[in-house]
């Protein structure tokens, strides 16, 4: 139950960013009674999540699939709360098409969990006692995370909550908190299965943004059983923005309130206390500080750090700057002709190649493709947006930016043409985001995407929590558990929200 009586005076809270997390925080706050003020530097909501139009197209900056919308999904279970509808969405079936280097035919994640039974039996022989053991781990991750732990505890309460969610199946987890994929894999004898950890390596990537070496196996086991049935990964009708747009008209309508292009500057500290932000108005210049009882920063641990500037904690400080270095991104987003889009496309692709070249670290390309009547192209056109992942240090080291953005931009096309019917004809847009683009529109530091990577030493227990060292200062979004993605920022949402409302 909400701590808000009524007629008590409305706790003041400040939202750093309107990114899903921060959205999701708000929105539930306002639903719950308090009152909300939030603030974000970009000029449409959403962050990772927004999406940009140009000649008729409509283009997701970033994210393009969503799990958790199924009945009891952390979606659906946040929507019913702030009772408001789910947008339509349609499963993704396959969720993924894996083409491995020098293949014709993909490896498809299929959501009938027998279909996938068949595939990978087909793809990978042998390799079923690792997925049974997936399976069990999934089952029992996915009940666990259900009854909403809070991880890692860092309070008496969070270790209350976190010991309510714990079943006598959750112990079967237990004994592998320290394994990784790699470990797994040795466990079930498929140490030596190459093309088997090729397919995890590239899967992985997108969830964990390590490979099968580093990625913890609990991590794993939610990440990639979540893509079939009774879950799933789903398309959103119209564009990705649907989901932040929702989520702000709520907040507006429970009376909390948004400020695009408004930049927080710093986070003031007063005994130990968040006290309030300094914010600037973008348009006009102005600079002024607010107050509150609560700060939630829906930005990256990084940020938070410099956020605090000399009042950040020493001990946290530190253990941000020893963070693993962080992946960026580089997407090609391009409009084209329906005939560029090859008959029976799926929603998602992933494409890795032999030969080396530009587009990112790991060689491989994670692929969304319209379809037809989904909002996001005029009538017998389509997009195709393309990311890798890449390093971000050298884009902001480079000289000639322009010639590496355009390079990147080339190969990626002329890898994409491999299954693309891409002519000078068919394309009728293309642009590109780099580090330095995702720095200055969804304002994270370096350009770093997608959280800080779920290796055992940053995952679960040994993440970053959602309460700071500073009392009334929260931290929400892909930097902290359950990790990165919509639903997983979701979560993180949904904790901070009971945190502050049982604090
Ligand atoms: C290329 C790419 C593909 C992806 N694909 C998927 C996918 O298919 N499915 C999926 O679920 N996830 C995907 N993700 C990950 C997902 O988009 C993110 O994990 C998630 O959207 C992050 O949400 P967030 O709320 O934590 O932060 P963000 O989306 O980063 O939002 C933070 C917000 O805070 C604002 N902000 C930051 N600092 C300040 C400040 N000082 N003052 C004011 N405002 C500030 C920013 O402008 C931004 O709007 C992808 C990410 C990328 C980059």
């Amino acid at each position: 139950m909400p701590n808000q009586s009524i007629g008590a005076e409305k706790s003041r809270v400040i939202v750093i960013g309107a990114g899903i997390g921060g959205l999701t925080t708000g929105a539930l706050l306002a639903r719950r009674g308090y009152d909300v003020l939030m603030l974000d530097a970009a000029i449409v909501p959403g962050g990772c999540a927004s999406t940009f139009k140009r000649r008729g197209f409509t283009f997701d900056v970033g994210a393009t699939q969503v799990a958790g919308l199924e009945k009891g999904g952390i979606h659906h279970r946040i929507f019913t709360e702030l009772d408001i509808d789910l947008p339509p969405a349609t499963p993704c079936d396959p969720a993924c098409a894996v083409y491995l280097p020098g293949e014709s035919a993909p490896i498809n994640v299929w959501r009938d969990p027998q279909k996938w039974r068949q595939e990978r039996q087909k793809q990978f022989p042998g390799s079923e006692p690792f997925w049974k053991l997936l399976a069990n781990l999934f089952q029992a991750s996915w009940e666990f995370q259900g009854r909403d732990p809070v991880l890692p505890p860092r309070s008496m309460w969070d270790l209350l909550q976190l010991a309510k969610a714990v079943r006598p199946s959750t112990f079967i987890t237990i004994p592998y908190t320290l394994f990784t994929v790699g470990d797994a894999l040795r466990l079930c004898g498929l140490g030596g299965d190459r093309r088997l950890r090729t397919f995890l390596d590239l899967q992985l990537k997108l969830y964990s943004q390590v490979n099968a070496e580093e990625t913890a196996l609990l991590y794993a086991a939610t990440a990639l059983g979540v893509s079939q049935e009774p879950q799933g990964l789903y398309h959103l009708q119209g564009s990705m923005q649907v989901l932040s747009d929702r989520l702000a008209a709520t907040l507006e309508r429970d009376g909390g309130k948004l400020l695009m292009r408004h930049t927080v500057e710093s986070i003031g500290v007063d005994g130990g206390k968040a006290t309030g932000v300094v914010i600037r108005n973008q348009k006009t210049g102005e600079v002024w500080t607010e107050t509150a009882d609560h700060i939630v920063a829906n930005v990256t641990a990084q940020d938070l750090v410099r956020l605090l500037g000399d009042k950040a904690p020493v001990g946290y400080k530190k253990r941000v700057s020893n963070l693993p270095t962080a992946s960026g991104a580089f997407v090609v987003y391009l409009g084209v002709d329906a005939s560029a889009i090859p008959s029976d496309c799926p929603p998602h692709l992933q494409f890795m190649y032999d030969a080396d070249g530009p587009i990112g670290e790991n060689n491989s390309l994670f692929v969304s493709v319209s379809h037809p009547g989904d909002g996001r192209a005029p009538e017998g056109k389509a997009t195709i947006i393309a990311s890798s992942f890449v390093d971000t240090e050298p884009w902001w080291q480079m000289n000639d930016y322009e010639g590496m953005k355009r390079r990147y931009t080339e190969d990626g096309i002329s890898r994409l043409a491999q299954f693309f019917h891409l002519t000078p004809e068919t394309i009728i847009h293309q642009e590109a985001a780099t580090p330095l683009t995702f720095a200055r529109f969804t304002a994270r530091n370096r350009g770093i995407v997608g959280g800080i990577g779920q290796r055992l030493s940053t995952f679960g227990p040994f993440g970053f929590a959602n309460r700071t060292p500073i009392n009334g200062l929260w931290l929400v979004g892909d930097s902290t558990h359950p990790g990165e993605g919509t639903a997983g920022v979701s979560y993180s949402a949904l904790t901070v929200v009971r945190q502050i409302d049982n604090s």
